[in-house]
């Protein structure tokens, strides 16, 4: 992990509400980070974490974990003795009780390295009920100096028992406003192609970003491209049928809906794309019918149909609409 990562600008007031219980000697021995998947809670409890292990800026205001002492190198090397990574093991969709009981034995072990001990419990709602009721016994007789950072997604999977004995933190998704900003300037792209990285990524800024950094926005750009020229040139939907045929079947039907939904939309606002050509009519009852079909392609695109068929059909309804 790493003790430095930014912490992104909507988990500036969590981090200041945890800074200040901290040197305030008020921290609560569980804490419950929630809100939705790919908000960042994550890079939020890896700060946390790295700051009540720090040997050196522990409880100095809002600075970060130091990053040179000997409990941030051990972070960063992955083996510090007095963190504790609580998840599903790999062949498994839920953590055992019996993780929960090693954990707990565990930290009633003195420290090796820092003041406390720390355990990152994640995702908390894969607890089952005989963990969580584990659980609930060292969240009732707080276990030493241990700090206990649960983080979940759906807080509603979780025992109101283990919910209640938690020092809450609701992290909310960031308005659509400030996550556009951000990730414009993060990744220098424009603003139609941010705009489309994070429908896909269904308004998560953390998976929005990593969306537009991975090797999956060539095939996007190719899409919108392949759309684009279709507009000019509506002949070429045979040959652009063939490459875009190549692409996954899930993501290209996703990708098509999501670019489909910002032309409608667009359309109905009077505003171009900047992948279109200025010039395009785009008439926004086909537009919506063509998203319609391609979020129903994209659940059939997994059973034995001709793909290439359903595809080359709908890109001349697509082409269509322009002459
Ligand atoms: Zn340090």
């Amino acid at each position: 992990m790493s003790v430095s990562a930014d912490i992104y600008p909507w988990l500036l007031e969590h981090w200041t509400f945890f800074c200040q219980r901290l040197e305030q000697d008020k921290l609560a021995h569980a804490i419950m980070l929630q809100g939705p998947a790919g908000n960042g809670k994550s890079v939020l409890a890896d700060a946390m974490v790295a700051k009540l292990l720090c040997v050196e800026n522990e409880s100095e205001g809002l600075t970060r974990a130091c990053g040179w002492c000997r409990s941030c190198k051990l972070l960063v090397g992955g083996a510090h003795p007095d963190r504790f990574d609580i998840q599903p093991e790999e062949d498994s969709l839920v953590i055992k009780i019996d993780q929960i009981r090693g954990l707990i034995s565990t930290l009633n072990l003195t420290t090796s390295v820092s003041k406390r001990k720390v355990a990152y419990i994640h995702p908390a709602e894969a607890m089952t009920r005989a963990s969580a009721n584990a659980l609930l016994k060292s969240l009732e007789e707080p276990v030493g100096n241990a700090v206990l950072i649960l983080v979940c997604n759906d807080a509603g999977g979780l025992p109101v028992t283990i919910r209640s004995r938690c020092q809450s933190i609701l992290v909310h998704q960031p308005d659509f406003k400030l996550t556009l900003d951000w990730l414009m300037r993060r990744s220098g792209e424009s603003r139609d192609a941010v705009t489309a990285a994070l429908q896909a990524a269904g308004g998560s800024p953390v998976r929005g970003a990593h969306f537009l950094a991975s090797p999956e926005q060539d095939s996007f750009d190719q899409i919108q491209k392949g759309l684009a020229t279709l507009i000019t040139r509506p002949g070429s939907v045979s040959a652009i049928g063939t490459e875009l045929s190549k692409l996954n079947p899930d993501n290209l039907w996703r990708w098509l809906s999501i670019c489909t939904a910002a032309a409608a939309k667009s359309a109905m606002a009077g505003e171009s794309l900047d992948w279109l050509p200025a010039d395009a009519v785009m008439k926004i009852k086909v537009l919506l019918h063509l998203q319609k079909r391609a979020d129903l392609n994209r659940k059939i695109s997994t059973s034995p149909v001709r793909g290439d068929l359903l595809l080359q059909d709908w890109l001349i309804r697509w082409a269509e609409q322009n002459t």
